[in-house]
């Protein structure tokens, strides 16, 4: 999967276009997770092309006095992180000394940079965008973020600027297990326990993706990965002060995972960039697993793992069946207990459950609380099935399938995951017309 970076200095369009290019997509999504939750992450799609979008704007303050550095981190992390790079200017301003300093650290990359001028509508203005041969970039894409005119062309061109290999080519097929978390939460201290007395490490093999290192673990008569996506911080060059940064490093290591093993500080709770990485993991369909490291250090009388659990599954809403484990790095409590939790969670999410089965339980669940009536109008499902896909996604069939709304999927959701073990899987509801 391609990932598209759209950099250019506050105030340009950047989130604009950011949101229209993800639109489309989202529409699907959300509908099944009810909420829009990051607004510098999402996946798009053209001509059949799946793509993920970051907004470095992130959390660069919208002001005009932002300062260089910021505006260099974003292009650095643009850079590091994507494969094609989108760069906005605004033909109404012209071009200004930040549109410089961006397209003097960009005339060096080897990766694709389409530069794309905004507020492009009319003829007058696309005389004017001209100015911007002079960043040196060489053609340019004139658009209006706005009423999303010249958007297609924009993104007929991004299609044509993937690489054709994107991925260094993955040595063998096995589950892949990325270790996820905040800087310090203790993601090498828990590799590394396990490396260290582990004897059923096979080999390791670095770099399968770039500048993550996996582990080839052999347990439980199952072999997997694990993917360390410390180091990836590590050799960043930019200090990762800002939580949004650290965030979007992991963007390649989650979306090449099968199952995110998040681990969070104890002593700190589950923060907005814990929070952050789980939606990442969510939202691509990751199963996921949450590891309460340090727990050695939590006074057990001030705090139960029952209250704590309760406490993360509040930031988890709504998609809560979570396994969460209180473990300690450092003393190697319940490492191993981890790792069979996650194994189990990779198991969950290849469940295939027959057809049979699922209409004979979900068909009675439904008669027990039919979907309300809409407009007098009453709705019936007569049908259902898990789909043949790589997630656990499945479809219902009914006579009028726009009255089943989001609350009654949730009510489907639960009675799936009450049935059948699904923890840490994300699952999709479709509701179609039979
Ligand atoms: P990373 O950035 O997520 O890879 O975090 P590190 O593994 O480098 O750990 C950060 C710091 O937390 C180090 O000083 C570790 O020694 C410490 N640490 C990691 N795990 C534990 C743990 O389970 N208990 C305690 N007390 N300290 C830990």
């Amino acid at each position: 999967n391609n990932i598209v970076a759209i950099v250019g200095r506050p105030n340009v369009g950047k989130s604009t276009l950011f949101n229209r290019l993800i639109q489309r997509r989202e529409a699907i999504v959300d509908s099944v997770s009810g909420v829009t939750r990051d607004r510098n992450y999402g996946k798009s799609e053209w001509n059949g092309k799946e793509f993920s979008v970051i907004d470095t704007g992130g959390y660069v303050r919208g002001s005009d006095d932002v300062f260089e550095g910021e505006i260099r981190k974003q292009v650095e992390l643009a850079i590091d992180e994507a494969d094609v790079i989108i760069f906005v200017v605004d033909v109404e301003e012209g071009i200004t000394p930040m549109d410089e300093t961006v397209a003097k650290l960009l005339r060096k990359v080897t990766k694709p940079v389409l530069l794309a001028v905004n507020k492009v509508d009319n003829a007058m203005r696309e005389k004017d965008a001209v100015e911007f041969y002079n960043l040196g970039l060489g053609d340019y894409y004139t658009f209006a973020s706005i009423s999303g005119s010249g958007t297609g062309d924009l993104l007929d061109a991004l299609i044509e600027a993937f690489p054709e290999k994107p991925e260094v080519e993955v040595k063998e097929d096995l589950p892949r297990f990325a270790v996820v978390g905040r800087p310090n939460a203790g993601k090498s201290s828990f590799i590394n326990a396990l490396i260290g007395k582990d004897r059923y490490i096979v080999t390791d093999i670095a770099g399968t993706t770039r500048d993550a290192i996996d582990t080839k673990f052999d347990r439980f008569g199952f072999e997997f990965n694990l993917v360390d996506t410390a180091g990836i911080r590590r050799k960043a060059k930019v200090k990762e002060d800002l939580e949004f940064y650290s965030v979007m490093r992991s963007v390649r290591a989650i979306e090449h995972a099968d199952i995110c093993i998040l681990v969070i500080d104890a002593t700190r709770g589950f923060e907005g960039q814990d929070q952050s990485i789980f939606w990442l993991a969510e939202k691509n369909r990751k199963g996921v697993v949450i590891l309460v490291n340090k727990w050695d250090l939590v006074e057990k009388d001030t705090m139960s793992t029952r209250d704590y659990e309760e406490k993360i599954k509040k930031e988890l809403m709504p998609f809560t069946d979570v396994p969460i484990l209180f473990v300690s790095a450092l003393t190697k409590q319940r490492l191993l207990k981890a790792l069979e939790a996650t194994v189990q969670v990779f198991e969950n999410r290849k469940q295939r459950i027959s057809t049979s089965k699922f209409n004979e339980y979900m068909l009675k669940v439904i008669e027990a609380y039919p979907p309300p009536a809409t407009k007098g109008k009453y709705v019936k499902i007569k049908y259902c099935m898990q789909l043949p896909t790589p997630t656990p996604q499945f479809v219902f069939f009914a006579n009028l399938p726009q009255y089943v709304k989001e609350p009654y999927k949730r009510y489907l959701e639960n009675k799936i995951r009450e049935k059948w073990d699904f923890a840490g899987v994300p699952i999709d509801i479709y509701i179609r017309e039979k």
